[in-house]
């Protein structure tokens, strides 16, 4: 039976050291801070958004929402986004996506200074996460390694298996498990034989965004699975990739959705703000 892997209490635990950072930093005249700008009114976003807030507040850190409606010009957004970039009170910015159809994800996401960048997706982050050079990682893939590192796995010369080759998981995720010398397989849609391949991972770590995909005949004894899913099924209850009851015989840990890999990704976020506010006010 597997023990399952709390993303609560891990980041609980994060938290009062980011708490502790931050009165630390106030001490010398620097308050971290954070901008979320939101566009619409989707309701997921909208909870993500809260959480994210809630979550600041909790750590004594300043943030704010700029919202804006969903009929917004690109152009209107970038110039939000360029005013952030030159406002030295704000040390990081996140722009919540998914943005409505007439606004292009990716020169926003480009326009974002990258050293207020906190969600880590600017190309010059991610370039530098594949070189290996110090950047902000962002936040879902950095807090998956945080989880296996709870486990006390050491990921050197694991075999670990990763199921989606998304730019903001899957990918990231992978590069990072690369740095701590895991051997890594990524897998995707057109993956043949899938089962054959999941089943000989140490490590699982699965973002695909469909209930249900992955059970017990895709996990060998001892595996620890990490399920970044997050979906809803017919009953409207939120789920993950994974069969979590049929995987918890298997797996040595697993992740629960929800309380699993969600809780790091935004206590990812906190960090990556403390981090931005330390480099651009220049404090230790
Ligand atoms: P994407 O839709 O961007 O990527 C999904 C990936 O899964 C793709 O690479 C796709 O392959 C692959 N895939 C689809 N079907 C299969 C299949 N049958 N077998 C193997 N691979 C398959 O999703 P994201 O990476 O953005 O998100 C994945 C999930 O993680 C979602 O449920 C999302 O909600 C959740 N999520 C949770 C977060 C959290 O904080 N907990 C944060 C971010 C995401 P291909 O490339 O070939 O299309």
């Amino acid at each position: 039976m597997a023990t399952i892997l709390s993303g609560k209490e891990v980041a609980q635990d994060i938290r009062a050291d980011i708490a502790k950072e931050v009165d630390r930093l106030k001490e010398k005249g620097v308050t971290p801070a954070l901008t979320v700008v939101l566009v619409g009114e989707d309701p997921a976003s909208q909870s993500y958004v809260t959480g994210k807030m809630r979550a600041c507040e909790e750590v004594g850190m300043r943030s704010e929402v700029i919202r804006m409606p969903d009929t917004i010009s690109q152009q209107e957004l970038l110039d939000t986004v360029e005013r952030l970039n030159q406002n030295p009170n704000v040390h990081g910015i996140l722009v919540q996506l998914p943005l409505p159809p007439q606004i292009e994800e990716k020169a926003v996401i480009e326009t974002i200074d990258p050293r207020k960048d906190v969600d880590g997706f600017h190309p010059i982050n991610i370039g530098k996460l594949m070189i290996g050079d110090d950047t902000f990682v962002s936040c879902t893939p950095a807090g998956i390694i945080e989880l296996i590192k709870r486990t006390g796995t050491s990921l050197k010369g694991k075999r670990v298996v990763v199921v989606g080759r998304s730019n903001i998981v899957g990918k990231p995720v992978s590069l990072l498990l690369l740095q701590e010398h895991a051997t890594v397989t990524i897998c995707h849609s057109h993956t043949q034989d899938l089962t054959a391949i999941t089943k000989q991972a140490d490590v699982l770590i699965v973002a695909v965004g469909r209930a249900g995909l992955i059970g017990k005949e895709h996990v060998s004894p001892g595996t620890v699975v990490i399920d970044v899913g997050v979906n809803r099924n017919e009953a409207g209850k939120l789920v993950g990739d994974v069969r979590f009851d049929e995987v918890l015989d298997q797996a040595s840990w697993i992740t629960p959705v929800p309380g699993g890999v969600g809780p790091l990704t935004i206590t990812m976020l906190l960090k990556n703000t403390v981090k931005a506010a330390k480099q651009i006010e220049n404090v230790d």
